[in-house]
């Protein structure tokens, strides 16, 4: 078995451990960044949608390479197809920018390839190493070579699946209710707003919602995600979003050219997110807007704070839970009180018949709300139902 040696190992070269194995490699740490597929941000499982305002807030320059369209805001549609269009800057996290996420990743694991850290394609983690209890590194397989890699840290950017955080010792279980199924059709010879990313609520997407994320010429990422425990047999993802296509006179001409299957989370983030030797970034950490399911930009904000901090651990010579433990705090400073609220709102959303977001969506229509955001939401809810907000006065 080949024996390779780093101060970092990272698992996963999506957006998460990208910026974590460049963030560390700036600072001088050497690092290897493993990554199972055989290309980086493919097959794409995401509808691909950023803010502009995160993107700048990251340092992260705009490339019209990983662009594909530019958006000019959101349009919210009700049950009965009240439409609410909103400007970007008021339009959350995931609009901005539709990204061609493939190129998008590329540009960011070339960043960390730049910085320094090395870049292990076609290997796949296998497992973690642990000596006398202490996490030592992991073992992994590239191409059928099996490999021992020790490491003074290792960092689990493995997504939502993630294993490595499970193997380290993290518990991972999620609630059926907190995860969303999702499909999403790329399609083209669709006639769909072009500037505006599209989202519909209600009983079309139970405890989720459908959207259009337009890609320019015609074509779009036209998505569904199921709250898990509304998912039934006959009556799942594809079920809801082949009725949705079916019915949607703008998409009766269009063709489907790629199928994304995938899950996100909707809970907020780990109870614990480092252990000795270790920690978890992006989905790996449960990272995911609870309300959107977006997650990029808590994946590439984590993994900077994650490369931050393993640099200032490894000037102390020290990567105990307790030095790491300032990764944590970062990530929860900076967005834990986001995810617990739109957690706790998605759960109050998730039961709202369609009746009542009629109701919601034509109140906001008729109010002076310039910016769609859960609390703006709630309040509008609170407003017209009292009493369905009475348990929820902690969140105001
Ligand atoms: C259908 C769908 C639509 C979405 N739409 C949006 C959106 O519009 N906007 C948004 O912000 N977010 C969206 N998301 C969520 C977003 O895609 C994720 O939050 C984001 O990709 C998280 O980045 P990450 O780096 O943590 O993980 P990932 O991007 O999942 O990267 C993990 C990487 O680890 C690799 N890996 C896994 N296991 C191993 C192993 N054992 N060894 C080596 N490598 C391994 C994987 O191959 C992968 O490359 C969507 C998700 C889904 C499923």
């Amino acid at each position: 078995m080949q024996k390779l040696q780093c101060d970092v190992v990272v698992v996963g070269a999506g957006p998460g451990g990208s910026m974590a194995a460049k963030y560390a490699a700036e600072g001088g740490l050497s690092v290897l960044l493993l990554e199972k597929k055989a290309e980086i941000g493919a097959p794409l499982r995401c509808a691909e949608g950023v803010s502009k305002k995160w993107l700048k807030e990251m340092g992260i320059e705009p490339d019209p390479k990983w662009i594909s369209a530019d958006m000019d805001g959101a349009i919210i549609v009700s049950p009965s197809g009240h439409r609410f269009k909103l400007d970007e800057s008021h339009a959350g996290n995931e609009v901005g920018y539709v990204l061609e996420r493939h190129l998008f990743d590329k540009a960011l694991a070339e960043m960390a390839a730049v910085a320094g850290a090395t870049i292990m394609m076609r290997t796949s983690c296998t497992g973690v190493i642990k000596e006398d209890g202490k996490l030592v590194g992991v073992y992994a397989n590239r191409m059928g070579e099996p490999l021992e890699i020790r490491a003074k840290c290792v960092v689990a950017a493995d997504g939502f699946e993630s294993q490595v955080s499970r193997w380290a010792g993290l518990d991972t279980s999620i609630d059926l209710k907190d995860m969303d199924s999702c499909l999403q059709y790329r399609m083209a010879n669709i006639d769909v707003e072009p500037n505006y990313c599209e989202f519909v609520l209600g009983s079309a997407a139970p405890g989720g919602y459908l959207w259009i994320f337009p890609k320019g010429n015609g074509r779009a990422n036209v998505g569904i995600g199921v709250q898990g425990t509304k998912c039934k047999r006959g009556a799942d993802a594809k079920y809801y979003l082949d009725k949705f296509v079916n019915e949607d006179p703008r998409l009766k001409d269009g063709q489907i050219l790629e199928i994304v299957a995938g899950g996100v989370s909707t809970c907020p983030g780990l109870d614990d997110t480092v252990l000795d030797n270790f920690l978890a970034v992006g989905d790996a950490a449960r990272l995911i807007d609870p309300i959107t399911g977006g997650g990029i930009a808590h994946a590439c904000q984590s993994g900077m704070y994650a490369g931050q901090v393993l640099v200032d651990c490894a000037k102390e010579g020290d990567f105990s839970k307790a030095a790491l433990q300032v990764y944590d705090t970062m990530w929860r400073d900076s967005m834990e009180d986001k995810l617990v609220r739109n957690w706790i709102a998605k759960e109050k959303f998730a039961t709202l018949d369609d009746k009542i977001l009629d109701d919601v969506v034509l109140a906001i229509n008729d109010s002076d709300i310039k910016e769609v955001n859960v609390y703006n939401l709630l309040k509008v809810i609170k407003d017209k139902y009292p009493d369905l907000m009475s348990e929820m006065e902690d969140l105001f």
